[in-house]
């Protein structure tokens, strides 16, 4: 007998069709004779209504409010599905954040799980199905908090580890991990198998189907992923330790996103401390920057400094650096309207030319980089927004991902 824990995302529950397909699928794996604990999300928009519905009511919406508001879409799906079970004569049960409980700890709408009570559900799982909500937990004080968007996929995870299952598989709409969103890029390749820092990277830097915090649990406790389709048979993508892989390409996947936003400093003080200066007060209001260029000064007495962050942090950043006193410089400027492009392989490291052939390829296509930063197993740059598709799909063919 197998302990599987089997998470089914926003689009796999998004109708009650689909969570009558879902019950069926869950069946299946039921009768089989396998101990399954289901994960479910939010029907698919659920959670971004109940965001704009705050909204509506504040601008400055309660926290805790919120935390019990977007946890209440994954408690309809639990409901639903195992209603849908009860129909076909599974026993199956819901278990919520509080009768478990999943105890989190950290801030409201950001925490992340720490402990689960597996005892009831572990012996109900002896004669039935366990459904738990994903994305959400009850912190020490009794409150209900969320973990973060996307973060079904890290309750899954939780779930593996905690309950100790065989297998955490991660049914989405679509068919695995690929290339590149094959949403938008039709050509993008599936990837049959690959290692948790690559996956990790690849969504850190932008490819939603796995949440990056997910991904990061899962390698910290060596837990295997399968990311498969709600909707075909196909064999899904297995992410697991990088041991096991094929380093004949150097790169696996090309991601993009479009949450950074760009600032510029110009005019400024070419002499020790000024950096420092300039990146204390951000730190202090936990605004985190990502990439920085400074150029070399021409008159050795003042340069420019470029860097940037996370495109929600742009207005209190050009606060912070216009209020703060020990900051000084001629000139500031912003560009919100750009993507970060990133390729990411393992193969990487033992592949020589692979930032000429990035660099090549976008100059080819008239883009401009306006920043660049690196790590062992990936590059990335910013562009312009309005060229993303173009650099993507460019850097999909020359690094023969098509
Ligand atoms: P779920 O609701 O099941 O959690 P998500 O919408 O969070 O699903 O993630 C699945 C989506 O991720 C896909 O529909 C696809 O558009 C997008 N995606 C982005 N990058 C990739 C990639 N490299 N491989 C597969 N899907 C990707
Ligand atoms: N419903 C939550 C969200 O939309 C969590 C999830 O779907 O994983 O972010
Ligand atoms: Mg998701």
């Amino acid at each position: 007998m197998v302990k599987k824990v089997l998470k089914f995302g926003g689009t796999s529950v998004g109708t009650i069709e689909r969570i009558q397909h879902v019950a069926k699928i869950v069946k299946k794996e039921h009768d089989s004779g396998n101990q399954i604990i289901v994960v479910v999300s939010a029907m698919a928009g659920k959670t971004n209504e109940l965001i704009k519905f705050s909204k509506v009511v504040s601008l400055n919406f309660d926290e805790r409010e919120l935390d019990v508001l977007l946890s209440s879409g994954e408690q309809v799906t639990c409901a639903l599905l195992a209603g849908a079970l009860i129909e076909q004569k599974i026993n199956a049960k819901s278990f919520l954040n509080w009768q478990l409980p999943i105890l989190t700890e950290g801030e409201h709408n950001n925490s992340r799980i720490v402990n689960m009570n597996t005892e009831k559900v572990n012996n109900f799982l002896k004669n039935g199905v366990a459904i738990i909500p994903g994305f959400q937990g009850i912190s020490k004080n009794g409150d209900i908090t969320t973990i973060g968007r996307g973060g079904s996929d890290a309750t899954a995870v939780a779930v593996a580890k905690l309950f100790n299952t065989d297998s955490c598989e991660i049914y989405t709409d679509v068919d695995g991990v690929y290339s590149s969103d094959p949403n938008k890029i039709p050509v993008a390749k599936k990837i049959n198998k690959i290692s948790y820092d690559e996956m990790l990277e690849l969504s850190s830097l932008g490819a939603k189907v796995m949440q990056s915090p997910a991904v990061q649990t899962a390698m910290m406790y060596n837990i295997p992923l399968e990311v498969k389709s709600t909707f075909t048979n196909r064999t899904g993508t297995k992410i697991f330790d990088q041991q096991n892989i094929d380093y004949s390409k150097s790169v696996t996947g090309v991601a993009y996103s479009k949450d950074d936003a760009k600032i510029t400093l110009t005019g400024v003080a070419d002499k020790p401390g000024v950096a420092a200066n300039i990146f204390e007060p951000l730190n202090k209001s936990q605004i985190n920057v990502d990439m920085v260029i400074q150029n070399i000064s021409s008159d050795e007495k003042t340069t420019d400094i470029t860097f940037t962050i996370k495109r929600d942090d742009l207005l209190k950043t050009i606060k912070i650096l216009k209020e703060n006193s020990n900051i000084s410089y001629k000139n500031i400027s912003h560009n919100d309207k750009v993507a970060k492009i990133s390729i990411v392989g393992a193969g990487m490291v033992s592949t020589p030319g692979v930032t000429y052939k990035m660099f090549r390829g976008l100059a080819d296509e008239k883009i401009n980089i306006l920043a660049i930063s690196t790590s062992e197993i990936k590059l990335s740059v910013i562009i312009e927004e309005e060229n993303t598709l173009n650099a993507v799909k460019k850097l999909h063919t020359i690094f023969e991902l098509d």
